[in-house]
């Protein structure tokens, strides 16, 4: 009853989810706000008319045309008319932010170059063409010939304001890191950009935080998309959804400080791909959205970090005289050594991701001025001024210690885990967009995974594994 209760509350903030975001505090704490387009073959071969409605709910200003096989929305644009299209995309309040061509390459795009203009539109990726596997003077000398070729394309790109942007491919000149490198060193134009897709490169962090920044704003669509086995081959589900930002293994931190340091201004599409192509992601429209805005507060969650890093890089700056005194007032003190025992209890929803019983038992209703650190490691987590009664039989926070709680997609597909960060206990879940608070957040934490210390009261010293 109460767990279904709760998965009720689950549901509907998933819903309203793309109205948290556009209305939390998250933009004021990033200092890299990112423009987001909604590609459309994420949603397979839905209708135009279905899709522009998505468009806002994962916070995205444009859509991205895919055409068949990936989806088939550029040729629906043919089917309804430039007219017809247009007021759409009007009524819906968005832009037509790219459209996806590699079928047609680098050089079949002059139409829809056209086109775009029309449409208002200033972006169209592509691949590359010419040799693969080059290394070296040779490929320099390859992109050299590819940038000669692109030149008349370009000069129509320059005459209808779009950006020609170079997808990094498997199997294509354009796809090493040195072939992007020469290919904005070589470029005649600003109107030659690239469409940079970690998914094709080597899944190395700084790899790519550096390869971002040596292309700067040269990029001209960021594809928040990492390596995963399921584009290729059918694989069950949870593997396909590997390739979301969240979802693999690749930490996004790095690569979006990158972003952050070039102040980048292009397009930011999260991306996939199902197999076979021209599937949506999901089964449903909405849940596609929901698996998107799953990444997006990843992405959201990678940014808290890269402000947060940044300041604590300007705090050390600023006090390097007072440094030591003032870490010691700020952090708190770590031990080494092994981790709280755990009961039963405890250790059910600490380790296993269970769920205490709803109701007004343990700190539901605590409004003690103080501290709540986590019961396996002690390290501290909300502060009780960030307490507030949301009456879901849970304490509830809507903030937390800054970089004291980690944020994962749940197990079930659709609720988002947050752990401690330091220890990866259990903790409960975080829900956007109830409208609770001003912050519009709720951390439901389960009151068995924390432990209150009253203000004025020692705090303990986190423990720290000597393995860690
Ligand atoms: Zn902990």
């Amino acid at each position: 009853m109460e767990i279904n209760r709760r998965r009720a509350i689950a549901s509907a903030s998933a819903s309203a989810v793309a109205l948290s975001l556009q209305q939390s505090a998250l933009a004021e704490t990033a200092p890299l706000k990112l423009r987001y387009m909604l590609p459309s073959c994420m949603y397979g071969y839905t209708k135009i008319s279905e899709l522009l409605p998505e468009v806002n709910k994962i916070g995205a200003t444009a859509i991205d045309l895919w055409p068949m096989v990936h989806g088939n929305q550029r040729e629906q644009l043919d089917e309804m008319g430039e007219a017809a299209f247009e007021r759409k995309l009007r009524a819906a309040g968005i832009e037509l932010g790219c459209l996806t061509h590699y079928q047609l390459g680098p050089f079949g795009l002059q139409s829809e170059m056209r086109l775009a203009r029309r449409l208002g539109c200033r972006t169209i990726v592509t691949g590359g063409k010419g040799p693969r596997d080059l290394k070296g003077s040779e490929l320099k000398r390859a992109v050299g010939d590819f940038v000669e070729q692109m030149k008349p394309h370009l000069e129509v790109a320059e005459q209808t304001g779009v950006t020609i942007a170079i997808e990094n491919h498997a199997n294509n000149l354009i796809q090493s890191p040195d072939s992007m490198k020469w290919l904005m060193e070589l470029r005649p134009s600003e109107h030659l950009g690239i469409a940079l897709a970690p998914y094709h490169l080597p899944q190395e962090e700084q790899l790519i935080a550096d390869l971002i920044r040596t292309l700067g704003n040269s990029i001209a669509v960021f594809y928040a998309w990492q390596h995963g086995m399921g584009s290729v081959k059918k694989l069950p589900k949870e593997q396909e959804l590997l390739q979301m930002p969240g979802r693999g293994s690749l930490n996004f931190v790095p690569i979006l400080a990158a972003l952050a340091e070039i102040e980048y201004r292009g397009w930011t599409e999260i991306f996939m791909h199902p197999v076979p192509r021209g599937i949506p992601i999901h089964d449903s429209t909405a849940r596609v959205t929901a698996e998107i805005n799953r990444s997006r507060l990843y992405l959201q969650d990678c940014l808290t970090q890269v402000a947060t890093d940044s300041r604590g890089a300007a705090t050390t700056r600023t006090n390097s005289n007072t440094g030591a005194k003032q870490k010691m007032s700020d952090e708190q003190e770590r031990v080494l050594g092994e981790y709280n025992a755990l009961n039963a209890n405890e250790a059910y929803v600490i380790l296993r991701q269970g769920t205490e019983p709803a109701g007004p038992g343990g700190y539901t209703l605590t409004k003690d001025p103080g501290t709540y650190i986590c019961r396996q490691c002690n390290a501290r987590l909300y502060r009780a001024e960030d307490k507030f009664e949301s009456h879901c039989g849970w304490p509830s926070f809507d903030d937390e210690i800054d970089g004291a709680v980690i944020r994962r997609p749940d197990a079930d597909g659709r609720r988002i885990e947050i752990v401690c960060s330091n220890c990866k206990g259990h903790l409960g879940h975080v829900f956007l967009g109830e409208q609770m608070t001003t912050k519009n957040t709720r951390h439901c934490v389960n009151s068995i995974s924390m432990k209150f210390i009253a203000k004025g009261k020692d705090l303990p010293a986190m423990i720290v594994k000597e393995s860690e």
